[in-house]
C-alpha cells in the first residue's frame, strides 16, 4: 500500500512486526523532499479547524449524533443540552467552545498505575495523580456498550482519514458494557494482564495487535496475549497514526504540552511533524535536560551539536527518518523516540541535532488524553496504567 522507501538499512523491527517497523511507515519513510514547508505550507482546512477546541467539542457532539441517531434513543450517559465539555489537559486559554454545546458528564476519576516490569501481575503503587482532579469515587460512572466507544473514537481520530499498517478500533471483543477504561501505550502481555487485575472492561492502546508483515497466528507470546485477553473478557481498541496525528489529543500535540512548546505548525503525510519557534535560541545540552525533566528519561543527543537552536521539530515513536523531512523544512533539531544507526549519520550530513527521547516516554501522553476524553464525554471511568520501557 505504501511506496517502498529508500531506507539504506532494513529496519529490524520489520521482522517483528512493530508497527513503527513497516518499511512504509510515513513515520520512518525518508522523503525525496516534497515538503510542505513552514508556516506557509498548505495544511488541510479540516486540520486548522481541528486545532480548536471548539473542533474538539463539534467532533463530540457529532459522534453523540451519529451514535443516537443509529440506535434512535439515547444512550443513557449523556444528557442533553448540556454544557460544553471540557476535555481535560485542554488550556482553556486557548480558546472557548465557540461551537455547539456537547453532552457532558460529572468529573470522573482517573488514575495512573505502574506495572512493576519485573513482576507482571502486581503493582509498584496503585495511587498516582488524578488526571481529572476529580473526586475519586465511582458515582457518576457510567457504561457504555463497545459499539458507543468505538465509534465515538473512531469520530474523534477521523480514523477514516489514515491508511495505516494496523487495524485501528476495536481489534478483539469483550464481553461486557464498558465501565471502566483502562489505557496505555502498547498491549503487552504485562499490560492486558494489569488490565485484568485492574478490573476493566476496556483496553485502549496506542499500540495493538495485528501489524501488517507480522505472522498472523496465535501462537507462542502473542497466544498468551490474546488468551489472557479473551478469558478476562476485556474489549481491546487501539489506535495508532489517527493518535499521533490529532491535533488535539495526539501523542505529537500531548508531547507539545509536556515539553511546554507551542505547535506552530505542522507538516509532512497525515502532519505527524510538529514544529516550535523557541523563543530564544538553545543548545543541544539545554534542550536535552529539559527533556529528560519532562519525560523522566536521558534522550541519545547525535548530530551537530553546536549548533543553535532556534526552530525545533518533532514527531514521537519510531519517526528518527523524518529528519530528513524536517531538517529540509528549516528544522535546527529534530526530537523522536527512538535512533537507528543511520540516524547519527544523517543528523551530521543534515546539519541539524537530533534528540531520541524514548519511543514509549514520548508516546504516553496522547493515550492518556484521549481516554480521559472519553471520560468525560461518554462517563466511563478511566485510568493509565504504564508499563515502562527504557526504549
Ligand atoms: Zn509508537
Amino acid at each position: 500500500m505504501w511506496p517502498s522507501p529508500p531506507t539504506s538499512t532494513p529496519d529490524p523491527r520489520l521482522l517483528h512486526g512493530c508497527r513503527s517497523g513497516g518499511k512504509g511507515s510515513p513515520k520512518n519513510r525518508l522523503t525525496d523532499g516534497s515538503v510542505r514547508g513552514w508556516p506557509g505550507g498548505r495544511r488541510p482546512a479540516r486540520v486548522v479547524w481541528i486545532l480548536t477546541t471548539a473542533g474538539i467539542a463539534r467532533c463530540a457532539a457529532r459522534a453523540y449524533d451519529t451514535i443516537a441517531a443509529s440506535r434512535g434513543a439515547s444512550i443513557g450517559p449523556l444528557a442533553r443540552p448540556a454544557t460544553p465539555v471540557k476535555v481535560a489537559g485542554h488550556d482553556s486559554r486557548r480558546g472557548s467552545h465557540s461551537g455547539r454545546s456537547v453532552a457532558t458528564t460529572k468529573t470522573i476519576a482517573s488514575t495512573t498505575t505502574t506495572v512493576c516490569a519485573n513482576s507482571n501481575q502486581s503493582f509498584l503503587s496503585m495511587k498516582a495523580k488524578t488526571n481529572t482532579g476529580g473526586a475519586a469515587t465511582r458515582s457518576g460512572v457510567r457504561s457504555v456498550s463497545a459499539r458507543t466507544l468505538g465509534d465515538w473514537l473512531d469520530a474523534t481520530l477521523e480514523t477514516s482519514r489514515f491508511k495505516d499498517y494496523c487495524p485501528n478500533g476495536l481489534q478483539a471483543e469483550g464481553t461486557r458494557p464498558i465501565r471502566r477504561l483502562v489505557c496505555g501505550v502498547t498491549a503487552s502481555l504485562a499490560l492486558v494482564k494489569a488490565a485484568r487485575a485492574a478490573r476493566a472492561d476496556a483496553l485502549l492502546v496506542h499500540h495493538g495487535w495485528f501489524w501488517r508483515g507480522e505472522d498472523p497466528r496465535l501462537t507462542g507470546t502473542q497466544h498468551l496475549r490474546v488468551r489472557e485477553l479473551l478469558d478476562a473478557g476485556i474489549h481491546l481498541f487501539a489506535y495508532h497514526l489517527p493518535l499521533d496525528a490529532h491535533a488535539e489529543l495526539g501523542n505529537n500535540a500531548q508531547l507539545a504540552r509536556r515539553m511546554g512548546w507551542q505547535t506552530d505548525g505542522r507538516l509532512g503525510e497525515y502532519d505527524l511533524i510538529s514544529w516550535h519557534h523557541l523563543p530564544d535560541s538553545r543548545d543541544a545540552r539545554q534542550i536535552a535536560a529539559h527533556l529528560k525533566r519532562r519525560l523522566g528519561q536521558t534522550p541519545i543527543v547525535v548530530g551537530t551539536l553546536s549548533r543553535p537552536i532556534r526552530r525545533i521539530a518533532w514527531c514521537t515513536g519510531a519517526a528518527q527518518d523524518m529528519i530528513v523531512e524536517a531538517a529540509k523544512s528549516g528544522a535546527d533539531a529534530f526530537v523522536s523516540g527512538e535512533i537507528s544507526e543511520r540516524t547519527t549519520h544523517l543528523a551530521r550530513e543534515l546539519g541539524v541535532v537530533y534528540f531520541a527521547a524514548g519511543h514509549h516516554a514520548t508516546e504516553r501522553y496522547g493515550v492518556q488524553a484521549l481516554a480521559r476524553a472519553a471520560g468525560q464525554v461518554l462517563g466511563v471511568e478511566q485510568q493509565f496504567i504504564d508499563d515502562p520501557n527504557p526504549v
